[in-house]
């Protein structure tokens, strides 16, 4: 395809800090594309206002007047990094043929954006972004992302180790993507299903450059979590499995009462009485915490709210002009 319409989604949540460096880079990085014929001229970095509290979108509406290329997406609330990342993908794809994620504070390397582009022209309707490094992470994070990712694998979920949200999707790829109409969004868990011909990209990422993390830990084990449990039964099975390995021992240790109460040997003993009581106890919540967060699920799905509401839309009918 020559020259194909780009548009860059960038889902902003209180960004005000990070959001002027971040239109220079963008720009000058959606300039030298054009500038180098890999890119229409008619390519567009695409703003979600995820709710800010901030002056995030009296930001985006500056840089949309001064620059028709910055476009905007003002969402009525905050719903969440997933969520505007899906409302700005959707309204990307009614206009271009691929669209790029990626976080309002650039920690991922944007020069992976020109090899993305590259892959799309040889074919790929999916470009995963994966960092090389994680250097720039505390080490608790480190460990959390990397438990987190053997977790998932282990269970079955097919997910690129150290992929965030940063990768490119073809016009196809997304059209695709709007069929899965779940509400516990987790996008690098469900791309990966379309299975358009698709490559990685290797990158380093950097420290935010101003402006805090969005991600606090309650948050990131919340996300986790969606995870896990939107994509595998297996911690049902685990739960199911343990009930069978303690039925087993129960009738044994039952055996052993009989048997020792028959020849008289036992003492009766409140210490494994009470033990048992709290063991068995403990392992029946957790059946039943586990049973109810898929439940929860469920709830969630059958209503079909939707996702997230858009409030204004700054767009750019014609070509816009250069940055
Ligand atoms: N974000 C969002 N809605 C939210 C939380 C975060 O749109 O409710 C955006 C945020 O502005 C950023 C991206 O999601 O562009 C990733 O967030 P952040 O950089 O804070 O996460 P981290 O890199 O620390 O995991
Ligand atoms: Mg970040």
């Amino acid at each position: 395809m020559a020259n194909p319409v780009l548009t860059i989604v960038v889902p902003c949540y209180n960004e005000e800090e990070v959001l002027p460096e971040t239109v220079q880079r963008l720009s000058k990085m959606i300039n030298s594309l054009v500038h180098d014929k890999l890119i229409s001229d008619k390519s567009t970095v695409l703003f979600v206002d995820d709710g800010s509290r901030d002056k995030t979108w009296e930001l985006i509406e500056q840089f949309h007047h001064a620059y028709p290329a910055m476009t905007g997406l003002k969402l009525a609330k905050n719903a969440g990094h997933q969520n505007a990342l899906l409302a700005g993908l959707m309204t990307a794809k009614e206009t271009a043929d691929c669209v790029i994620s990626i976080d309002a504070d650039l920690q991922d390397d944007i020069e992976a954006i020109r090899e993305f582009i590259l892959k799309f022209h040889e074919g790929c309707d999916v470009v995963y972004g994966v960092r090389k490094s994680r250097t720039t992470d505390t080490w608790f994070k480190r460990a959390t992302a990397q438990g987190f990712y053997k977790l998932m694998t282990s269970m079955g979920v097919r997910i690129h180790d150290n992929h965030a949200d940063y990768r490119l999707m073809s016009k196809r790829a997304l059209d695709e993507l709007e069929r899965f109409k779940e509400v516990n969004l987790f996008l690098r868990g469900i791309v990966p299903l379309i299975g358009f011909p698709s490559a990685v990209v290797y990158y380093d990422r950097h420290e935010r450059f101003a402006g805090e993390s969005k991600y606090p830990l309650k948050k990131m084990l919340s996300f986790a979590f969606d995870g896990i449990t939107s994509f595998s039964v297996t911690p049902i099975r685990f739960v199911t499995l343990t009930g069978f390995v303690l039925f087993a021992l129960s009738i044994l240790a039952a055996i052993y009462a009989i048997v020792g109460k028959l020849w008289g040997t036992t003492v009766s003993g409140w210490t494994s009485l009470i033990l048992s009581v709290w063991f068995i106890g403990g392992i029946q919540l957790l059946a039943l915490g586990l049973i109810g967060e898929y439940i929860g699920k469920i709830y969630r799905e059958v209503k079909h709210r939707p996702l997230f509401i858009i409030e204004k839309k700054l767009v750019t009918e014609d070509t816009p002009e250069r940055v």
